[in-house]
């Protein structure tokens, strides 16, 4: 609310006109003028009511005197008696002088015979000379305070024209102050009703003034505020009139406006607000709260434009939990979220302001360090970030300690622009995981082409393995004979968001070279024994699932461990699990190797020697090993249909399998003919092309369901083709 009280002058005079006086002053002057008008006026009436006054007593004085001056020549040389009667009648004070201006008659008797000399203008001669009456102020002894007389002139007789013998004076004081005292009241009334009228419109007229004008100067200083954009100025209400009526029209439109100020203030903040999510779910990685892909990508484009400038360089590091896909194996999908929620909470702490942290996806993150001077700078980061991960943290009430590794990369050594800079960084990280995980590497440039690619590779691939990109295929293995499924091989396929499917034989040696094999292998075998499980449990016939064993996994001392507790977790028959292990892995391994199979064994399993024929082992060293299955390689039946040494060998193989109480599989079997001469040779079942490839779960269920029902499923091409197994 504007101040009441208020000063109209006040104020910048609007779009710099110069201002003349203000309205009150203005006003003020008005009422001043109209009060002086009236005074001026009730001055002129009390002036007029006076003289009027004086004119009537002078008459009155000259009346009198007159008939004094009739009556005392009438009296003749009784005059003074006739002066001393109206005296005692009427309380007259008057004197009769002659010519000679001696006193003839007189009220006061001590005076007669005196010659009168009291006039100060000589009007009594005066009067006697031209017969004209006369008034004057006579102070004398006697009347020191001065007194008013009247002459007129003293006649021989009553005619009008009779000769002057003297004079009467007459003091009228007395009869002009009854006369006065009459009419008094007259001259009261006016003087008050003059009085009257000037307090009224004084007081009045100041009072509408400064109420119109400090009215008017608030809404004036309401309409000023709010042009200024000030919409939280009201003015105080004022008395119902037009101005309080100015004023209630001016805040009405006041909050009027303020409210669609604010509904339009509120639209606003709203689509600020929207923006700022938007742009909050576009640049943040949610789960973390820190900078997502997208935004790290602007972040190092804006260093590196900077850097350009600066002349300085600018750090990328590749960082990356080790072992993390165990945490969320084991504990869960949401203790693996609250670990990266940890982490990300501390690279935040243990990370200065200027540094750039984002995190990629699953346990990746990437800090961005500008204004780099030496590489040592940026190994201390690097230390730091170690430290940091490397505290031990608390899980859903569980102790954990994570460790990671990074790999850096410096613009402009290693790459001038992003995707260089990350690509090196991501290699200099897997070398960091080479080097024995929980530490750091700079990328070097000496890296071999081939390693980089590897490398690459490798990196590409554990991310395909967190992201779940890799899938199993399984592979029919049919009866030679009967043509029916008797077991499928679980083949490893990875579905690669870009290059489609990447085969085994690119990706296997990677991760069997990297270690990645080791967990990589257990999901295979957790999952094909799942997978078997499942088609048992949809009714379709019990088959045995094989599952490829690398040199790695057979290394692994966890192995057995883990196969038991996948047998346990999965509930396969144990009976049902075939694991294949090559041929130079077999031999390869010596003592513990055999140890370890034989423990396996114990478990029930089945065990199978794949690629049989091209380790160049005699049949006879395999009795030492606890073996099911010989896998004859596909080398051998790649040229059974021309070769003969090969038919011969693997003839021989056959033979001899069997005679060792082996059941005898070949792979790779294209052709009818190959399947022929394999089932007149009596292998026992045959894979490969000729029937199937390895096909998804859910067709190979519809192979396995035609095939449950007694029949082959693939019938039909035995038919056309005449020799394949009925
Ligand atoms: P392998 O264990 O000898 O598997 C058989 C390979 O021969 C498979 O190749 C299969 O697709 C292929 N094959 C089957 N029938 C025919 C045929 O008629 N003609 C031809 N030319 N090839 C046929 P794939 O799937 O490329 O696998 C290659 C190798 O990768 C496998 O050889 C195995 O050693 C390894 N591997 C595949 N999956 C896994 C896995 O999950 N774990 C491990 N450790 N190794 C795997
Ligand atoms: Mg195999
Ligand atoms: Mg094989």
């Amino acid at each position: 609310m504007l101040p009441t009280e208020h000063s109209s002058g006040a104020g910048p005079a609007p779009m710099g006109r110069s201002r003349g006086p203000s309205l009150r002053v203005k006003l003020l002057t008005a009422v001043a003028i109209a009060c002086a008008v009236v005074l001026v006026l009730t001055g002129a009436a009390m002036g007029v009511l006076l003289s009027s006054i004086t004119q009537a007593v002078r008459m009155e004085a000259r009346n009198l005197a007159g008939s004094v001056a009739l009556g005392a020549v009438e009296a003749g040389a009784q005059a003074q008696a006739y002066v001393q009667s109206l005296d005692d009648l009427y309380r007259r004070d008057l004197f009769i002088v002659n010519r000679e201006r001696r006193t003839i008659a007189d009220v006061v008797p001590e005076e007669l015979g005196q010659i009168y000399r009291e006039d100060p203008g000589g009007e009594v001669e005066q009067t006697m000379a031209d017969g004209q009456p006369r008034t004057f102020i006579e102070v004398s002894a006697q009347h020191p305070s001065g007194a008013k007389q009247m002459v007129v002139p003293l006649r021989q007789t009553a005619l009008r024209n009779s000769p002057i013998i003297g004079a009467v004076v007459l003091e009228y004081t007395n009869i002009e102050r009854q006369l006065f005292m009459a009419n008094v009241w007259a001259l009261y009334v006016v003087g008050l009703a003059g009085l009257a009228a000037v307090v009224g419109l004084g007081y009045f007229g100041c009072r509408v003034a400064g109420r119109l004008s400090r009215g008017i100067g608030q809404v004036r200083e309401g309409v000023l505020a709010f042009a200024q954009g000030d919409t939280s100025v009201r003015i105080a209400p004022l008395d119902p009139d037009e101005v309080g009526d100015l004023t209630h029209a001016f805040n009405k439109m006041a909050d009027d406006l303020a409210q669609s100020r604010r509904a339009l203030q509120q639209e606003a903040e709203m689509a600020r607000q929207a923006t700022r999510h938007a742009e909050f779910l576009a640049y943040t990685d949610l789960l973390t709260g820190l900078a997502n892909r997208t935004q790290l990508s602007n972040l190092i484009t804006q260093a590196l434009e900077q850097a350009e400038q600066s002349g300085r360089g600018v750090g990328v590091l590749f960082m990356d939990l080790d072992r993390f896909k165990n945490i969320n194996d084991t504990l869960g999908h949401e203790a693996g979220d609250a670990v990266l929620r940890e982490i990300a909470q501390r690279l935040r702490q243990c990370l200065a302001r200027h540094k750039h942290i984002a995190r990629l996806g699953g346990d990746e993150f990437v800090v961005v360090v500008p204004g780099v001077e030496a590489c040592a700078g940026l190994g201390a980061v690097a230390r730091k970030i170690l430290t940091a991960v490397a505290q031990p943290m608390q899980v859903f009430g569980q102790e954990l300690r994570m460790t990671c590794s990074i790999g850096i990369s410096l613009f402009p050594r290693d790459g001038r622009e992003e995707h260089a800079l990350m690509k090196n960084a991501d290699i200099a990280l897997y070398r960091a995981k080479d080097e024995g995980r929980n530490g750091y590497a700079f990328y070097s440039p000496e890296l071999n082409p081939h390693s980089v690619e590897k490398l690459a590779l490798e990196s590409e691939l554990r991310r395909a393995h967190e992201q779940g990109q890799l899938r199993l295929h399984y592979q029919p293995k049919v009866d030679a004979r009967s043509g029916r499924i008797l077991g499928v091989e679980a083949l490893v396929r990875w579905a690669h968001p870009t290059m489609g499917w990447v085969a085994p034989a690119r990706f296997i040696p990677v991760a069997e070279e990297t270690g990645l094999i080791v967990s990589l292998g257990r999901w295979v075998l957790e999952e094909a024994c799942r997978q078997q499980v499942a088609w048992v449990a949809a009714g379709l016939p019990r088959i045995v699932m094989a599952v490829n064993l690398s040199m790695r996994q057979f290394g692994d001392p966890a192995l057995l461990d883990d196969v038991r507790a996948i047998l346990a977790a999965t509930g396969i028959a144990p009976d049902c699990l075939e694991l294949e292990i090559t041929e130079s892995l077999l031999m390869r391994n010596g003592a513990a190797g055999t140890t370890q199979l034989h423990e396996l064994k114990q478990l029930g399993l089945r065990l199978a020697v794949d690629d049989f024929g091209t380790g160049y082992s005699s049949l006879a060293s395999l009795k030492r090993f606890p073996i099911d299955t010989l896998k004859i390689d596909r080398a051998f039946v790649r040229d059974l249909d021309g070769n003969e040494e090969d038919q011969t060998l693997t003839q021989a193989i056959i033979t001899m399998g069997k005679s060792l109480g082996l059941h005898i599989v070949a792979e790779g079997v294209e052709t009818a003919a190959q399947c022929e001469f394999l089932r007149q040779r009596d292998c026992d079942e045959i894979q490969g092309f000729f029937f199937s490839k390895a096909v998804p779960a859910d067709e190979l269920a519809t192979l396995l369901r035609a095939s449950g029902e007694g029949r082959s499923p693939w019938q039909r091409r035995g038919e056309s083709t005449g020799g394949a197994p009925v």
